[in-house]
């Protein structure tokens, strides 16, 4: 119902608003987008070109008609008429220049031109309702709006990219491949209810045995989905990189080096870094969030250097890379650091790296030796050890290349594989109603007096969850406000 004419004209601007900018575009869609171009502008709007630029004049419009009309804005023009625009509907986009009193001057001559008794319905746009109409006139599904959300909001070259490949509809096809599977599924189970023949038992038994494999074939690879997206929540939220070393190995230099910033307070006396300072980074384009610990230091009696060692232990747990630094002028790890590194879980020993800083200060020999020491000490982790001098930037770059490759596998399962971005909306009806579902089914299926009517209820439940995340199943106005909310006005 986008198109209808009862619906109002909306504009809003496409830049961001309160910020100096050369050009700020000012986008209209709907019915009444002639009437504002020519109210506008004093020329007809047949003689715009659709799709192509247009110089032209924009006069001041005021509620009182016999005002005087002076120039605002000489803006570059687009018309987009229906249905080849964004939303579907009639557009036109005001390429303004960007001072604030030009774009207030034509927002009020915009809003000046609505008028309820001529039953012209023209306001400023509310969160998200240009691509709420464009999904509306089946421009796109709702993963792909979703998508623009994110992108708008991408802060990394990983996520931009992420986003790009949601977007073009390939978790669409995903999604649909899947509700076709268990539709079909879903039809056998309707026709075993229906015709279940008492005298052949166990042909009945083969067939649910079928569906039971076409359903765990399903449910394995929306388990795979969802790994994939975990690994991914990492590129949104960030990975978490923790800085480990006694006082004054060099964590905070280090910090500086990756950072490229004075962020964290560099200093001779042992142990100034007590509380921890996190900062955002862009490695390669991932985003990192760096936490610099305080000096794991065990034989201090100073009990701010305590709650320190204990915050240390905890970020250690929580850290997705953790960076183990060592000064070679002083290699020995401290006993309380040796016992955090060789006590962790599998998990986390693919992340750790070891790194042997201040390497100018020491021969090439001393350093082999550290090495091998080192190795010995951390055998049964072997981790990746690396060599770095903050002082002459020797080893920073090898450092961050070895950074990009460890981000790599946390976020990607398999080399080449993308990392998907989804809304919470679409994870909470993955696991809530989606895989429930499936894990309903599955379950109910081992019980020996199972009924085939509940089954087929879940399978359901799977079915209606896949066509809320597309937006094309019943209770949609529902699903509509919570997806469009999070829109940002101009979009
Ligand atoms: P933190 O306590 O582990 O955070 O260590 P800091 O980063 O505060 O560094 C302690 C001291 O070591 C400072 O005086 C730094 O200038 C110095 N330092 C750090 N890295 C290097 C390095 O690679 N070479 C040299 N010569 N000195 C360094
Ligand atoms: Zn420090």
């Amino acid at each position: 119902y986008g198109t209808s004419p009862n619906l109002p004209t909306i504009y809003a601007l496409g830049t961001p608003a309160g910020t100096k900018s050369a050009i700020a575009i000012l986008r209209v869609s709907g019915s009444q987008t002639k009437h504002i171009y020519e109210s506008l502008t004093k020329q007809c709007i047949d003689k715009l070109k659709p799709r192509f630029a247009h110089v032209g004049q924009i006069y001041s419009v005021s509620k009182d008609s016999r005002k005087n009309r002076s120039l605002v804005d000489s803006p570059l023009m687009l018309y987009f008429p229906k249905p080849n625009s964004f939303t579907g509907e009639d557009m036109i986009e005001f390429h303004l220049h960007g001072g604030q009193a030009i774009i207030n001057a034509v927002i009020k001559s915009i809003s000046n031109l609505h008028d309820p008794n001529k039953l012209v319905n023209i306001r400023y746009s509310e969160p998200g309702e240009f691509s709420r109409r464009a999904f509306q006139n089946g421009k796109f599904d709702l993963t792909e709006v979703e998508s623009i959300n994110d992108l708008i909001n991408a802060e990394t070259e990983m996520q931009r990219k992420s986003v790009i490949s949601s977007f073009n509809g390939k978790n669409k096809v995903l999604f649909t491949q899947w509700r076709a599977k268990l539709v079909s599924s879903m039809a056998k189970l309707t026709a075993l209810i229906d015709f279940a023949d008492d005298n052949d038992m166990e042909n009945d038994t083969h067939l649910l045995d079928e569906i039971e494999l076409e359903i765990l074939q399903v449910n394995k690879e929306i388990n795979k989905f969802i790994d994939q997206l975990n690994k991914s929540k990492l590129l949104l939220d960030g990975i978490k990189l923790v800085l480990f070393g006694s006082p004054n190995v060099g964590k905070s230099s280090i910090l500086n080096c990756i950072t490229n910033e004075e962020v964290a307070i560099v200093s001779d006396i042992p142990g100034t870094t007590r509380d921890s300072i996190n900062s955002v980074i862009d490695i390669d384009g991932y985003k990192v969030v760096v936490v610099d610990t305080a000096g794991i230091r065990n034989k201090s009696n100073d009990p701010i250097e305590k709650i320190g060692i204990e915050k240390a232990k905890q970020k250690f747990k929580d850290g997705d890379i953790c960076l183990l630094i060592v000064d070679a002028t002083n290699p020995t790890i401290d006993p309380v650091l040796l016992d955090m590194v060789q006590n962790q879980d599998n998990e986390q020993r693919k992340h750790l790296v070891v790194i042997i800083n201040k390497t100018d200060l020491v021969t090439l020999e001393t350093l082999d030796k550290i090495k091998c020491q080192l190795k010995k000490d951390l055998s049964n982790i072997s981790p990746l050890i690396t060599t770095v001098s903050c002082k002459t930037q020797n080893g920073i770059p090898q450092l961050l290349a070895n950074l990009t490759k460890e981000c790599q596998k946390l976020t990607t399962a398999r080399e080449g594989v993308e990392p998907i971005i989804m809304s919470q909306r679409v994870k909470d009806i993955l696991t809530n109603d989606i895989m429930y579902g499936i894990n309903e089914f599955l379950r109910n299926k081992e019980h020996h007096n199972h009924d085939l009517i509940i089954l087929s209820e879940f399978l359901k439940y799977s079915i209606d969850g896949i066509g809320k995340i597309l937006g094309d199943a019943v209770g949609l106005d529902e699903v509509l406000d919570v997806v469009f909310s999070k829109f940002c006005i101009g979009k």
